[in-house]
């Protein structure tokens, strides 16, 4: 007997919610049992019924290109561990004390420092803890990418305009960035603009390590030569 497909001879007391993922392997057995090959299916098959077809529900949002938002993330360079806190930033369930009020784990969603709403911009870029070392950020953006940020919310979703090794620094400072003040939230301090040079410059030695001389045709000469004294 198989349980997917004599569902009325089950016994009553089995549940059919299950996790997400049994679900769909059981939504997806139930169509191909209805193909004239079943069950001489190949992967192929298989795989197009599991690809998603809905989009992310950020990509709804306006005044970002997500299209590039989201290949930018995937720029083969980017730190595994930032990567993973970039993307929740990008779907919003990056944990602020906002988020962390919405789902009631927290009596105020205010900043402990500033009183005001903790939303993702506040903890990245509004906030007084991070106002110097955002304001460096920019700055070193300004000299080592040759980009001018007149529009943060595009900037820390990575849609940026330039060429590609221009482009490919930005991904590197701005995931760096938003890694650097991640891993300060817990301080009450400010964040020093040390901390995000000391992140940038180690980034750059690991990138050094892996490209070798094959380092300036990804990022920018500027970026290349980046030392303590600068
Ligand atoms: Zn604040």
């Amino acid at each position: 007997l198989n349980p997917l497909f004599n569902i009325v001879e089950l016994p009553v007391n089995i549940s059919f919610t299950k996790s997400k993922f049994y679900n769909e392997i059981v939504q997806l057995t139930r169509k191909l049992i209805h193909m004239n090959s079943f069950p001489n299916i190949d992967s192929k098959v298989i795989y197009e019924y599991l690809l998603p077809n809905s989009q992310p529900l950020v990509n709804s949002r306006p005044n970002v290109n997500w299209k590039k938002s989201w290949k930018n993330l995937n720029f083969k360079y980017v730190n595994i561990y930032v990567r993973d806190i970039v993307f929740k930033f990008f779907h919003e369930i990056i944990t602020t004390r906002s988020r962390l009020f919405q789902i009631k784990k927290i009596e105020s969603p205010l900043c402990l420092i500033c009183d005001s709403m903790e939303t993702r911009i506040h903890m990245f870029v509004e906030c007084r803890k991070v106002k110097y070392v955002f304001q460096y950020f920019k700055d070193m953006l300004n000299k080592i990418c040759k980009m001018q940020i007149t529009d943060s919310n595009k900037i820390l979703h990575l849609d940026f305009k330039g060429n590609k090794r221009q482009v490919n620094t930005a991904v590197i400072m701005v995931t760096t960035y938003i890694g650097c003040i991640w891993y300060s939230r817990s301080s009450i301090k400010c964040i020093e603009a040390q901390d995000f040079k000391t992140n940038i410059i180690k980034q750059n030695h690991m990138l050094h390590l892996i490209l070798k001389d094959n380092i300036i045709k990804y990022f920018t000469e500027e970026f290349c030569k980046v030392t303590e004294n600068m």
